[in-house]
């Protein structure tokens, strides 16, 4: 049997919805995860999804903007949403002095059995852009060299497609990757989905069939929340998980 991956994306220390994920993907044959980035932010379990996928999962990572907020201490949060501030200055809190430097050595795109990860685009991977139209796509496609490329950052699940009219986008869909076929797919958020479904995203991909699986889970957001309301976390953070924006 060879290797087939879970890509997760966007956990934001979200125990609940990580593990509703974990049993999902082992159900469903994975061998091996792989993340996107922002392991920490907005929610309230960072060291839980931290540990869990450096030790557990022994995950290969790249670094997210949360996950660069939190553990590159000189960052300005000037220009940051003053409740994601707030969560990005309590999880430094909780993090060991080992846990920040685990997030602060994360490198910003790294390559996979034949794909790359990043957190938002390879074109200017420490500007954090987001993707959400075929221009900005068609400016990472310049620097994607492998076939497969998955990111995250916009929590928002998309496939984008480099064909020789230019970048089309597609809703997420499953399906099986034509040879020669040049890909970004957005593998949508674990912890904070923000397409309006609230249910925990992540993708499958099997090398051996080269098939892209998009999977939705309901997990139990409830709970998610009230572990957000007593470590006194912003509300906004936790609406946000019910509403899925
Ligand atoms: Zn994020």
């Amino acid at each position: 049997m060879g290797r087939v991956y879970a890509v997760l994306g966007d956990i934001h220390a979200n125990i609940d919805a990580l593990n509703t994920v974990l049993t999902d993907a082992r159900a469903q044959g994975v061998t091996d995860f792989v993340s996107v980035g922002d392991v920490v932010g907005y929610n309230a379990a960072p060291v839980e999804c931290l540990r869990i996928v450096r030790d557990e999962l022994k995950c290969p990572v790249v670094r997210g903007n949360h996950d660069n907020y939190v553990s590159w201490l000189d960052t300005s949060l000037d220009d940051f949403h003053p409740a994601a501030a707030q969560v990005v200055e309590w999880t430094r809190q909780q993090l060991s002095p080992e846990d920040l430097q685990w997030l602060h050595d994360l490198p910003l795109q790294r390559p996979v059995m034949g794909f790359t990860l990043v957190h938002s685009t390879l074109d200017m991977p420490d500007h954090w852009g987001y993707v959400f139209d075929t221009q900005q796509a068609e400016a990472h496609f310049n620097y994607q060299r492998t076939q497969l490329c998955f990111h995250g950052h916009t929590h928002v699940p998309m496939i984008y497609a480099a064909t020789p009219g230019g970048v089309v986008r597609y809703e997420p869909c499953d399906f099986t990757i034509e040879l020669g076929q040049r890909l970004f797919i957005n593998v949508g958020s674990v912890g904070q989905p923000r397409d309006g479904d609230p249910r925990a995203s992540y993708v499958i991909y099997d090398p051996a069939t080269r098939q892209i699986r998009f999977r939705r889970l309901e997990y139990d957001v409830a709970a998610a929340q009230a572990r957000n309301r007593a470590a006194g976390l912003p509300e906004r953070c936790s609406l946000r998980l019910e509403a899925g924006r």
